[in-house]
């Protein structure tokens, strides 16, 4: 059996393995996809002291790290449950089981997409889904945000501090975010809220994104606004379906509940980044988080009873 057994190689799961490593345990890190999210992004400019990096640059780099440990590394493979008998079993898609006395659970996150003409297509190109990374890149432009929730309206006020104007649609005939952010949002000047639209198309020139088209529910009428870039607000989905059948306590939107440790509800499992009740998604903090999993499950160890 392994000592720590992380699943996810994203940026949480590569530091939860790099630092279980250096402790001389024996370390397994198994994942989907190496990289995870990070293979899905272009340019980076918020990771700290590199000031511009790209995706799969970054993702390389995390690999690469990994492989200096004698971590044992198992990718293209899924996790489909976990449970704990004599010592945590991670059961894969593929039918085998992975046995391990710990595990840092750090299955990410995805977007959820509006499912519309162009969305794909523009992705990267005009289609973004955070803010905080994406932002800056259209200071001065006019964009849209796709959402009147927290997320979106906190995007859009963010946004308005950066670009020209911002554009909320909302599907619905009301904003579900708080009062006091929507009260904000619709003090500011350059942005405008529009409820009842639903988003039926991004445009774009071939290359990038030029504007999108929605439908006014209550008109029936098709408009199209000119714009440089959408952000999709309309929820972060935590990796997390395969926990359900286990004891692992996830919070109402199915994020993993864990302490400042990154403990779970189960002895012996921890977890970080994007799956998790962390409240803000990004790389520094899943890194962060995926060391402090890992140095938790070290602790853990060394108390556990020796058998
Ligand atoms: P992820 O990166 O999601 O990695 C999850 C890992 O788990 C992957 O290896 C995946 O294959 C694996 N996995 C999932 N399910 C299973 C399973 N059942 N079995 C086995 N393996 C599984 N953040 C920034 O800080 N700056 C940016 O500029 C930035 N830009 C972004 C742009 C885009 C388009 C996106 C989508 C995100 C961006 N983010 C950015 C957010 C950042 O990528 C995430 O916060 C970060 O990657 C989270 O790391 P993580 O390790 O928790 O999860």
């Amino acid at each position: 059996p392994y000592d720590v057994l992380v699943v996810g190689g994203g940026p949480a799961g590569a530091a939860a393995a790099i630092y279980a490593a250096r402790k001389g345990i024996r370390t397994g890190l198994v994942a989907e996809r190496f990289g995870g999210q990070v293979m899905d992004t272009v340019g980076i400019e918020n990771f700290i002291s590199v000031p511009y990096t790209e995706g799969p640059k970054l993702s390389a780099g995390l690999e690469q790290h990994v492989k200096e440990y004698g971590v044992d590394i198992i990718t293209e493979q899924r996790a489909a449950a976990i449970q704990r008998n004599k010592l945590l079993e991670l059961e894969l898609q593929s039918g085998a089981t992975l046995a391990s006395r710990s595990v840092v659970l750090a299955t990410g996150a995805r977007w959820r997409e509006l499912g519309v003409p162009g969305e794909a297509q523009y992705r990267n190109k005009g289609v973004a889904y955070c803010p905080h990374c994406d932002g800056p890149f259209f200071k001065g432009k006019h964009v849209a945000v796709i959402g009147g929730g927290n997320s979106g309206i906190e995007a859009a006020i963010d946004l308005a501090g950066i670009v020209k104007h911002v554009t909320v649609l909302e599907f619905a005939d009301t904003l579900r975010a708080d009062d006091v952010l929507v009260r904000k949002a619709r003090s500011m000047e350059n942005v405008d809220i529009i409820t009842n639209a639903q988003t039926t198309e991004i445009l774009g020139d071939g290359s990038r994104v030029n504007g999108l088209r929605y439908t006014d529910r209550v008109s029936g009428d098709s408009r199209d606004v000119e714009l440089a870039g959408v952000f999709v607000q309309i929820g972060l989905v935590p990796n997390t379906e395969f926990l359900r059948e286990s004891d692992i306590a996830l919070n109402p939107m199915g994020e993993i509940q864990i302490d400042e440790r990154g403990a779970t509800s189960i002895p012996g499992v921890f977890a970080a980044g994007d799956a998790t009740t962390v409240p803000y998604k990004q790389i520094v903090i899943s890194m962060g988080a995926g060391a402090t999993a890992a140095l938790g499950a070290f602790d853990y160890l060394i108390r556990a009873s020796v058998d």
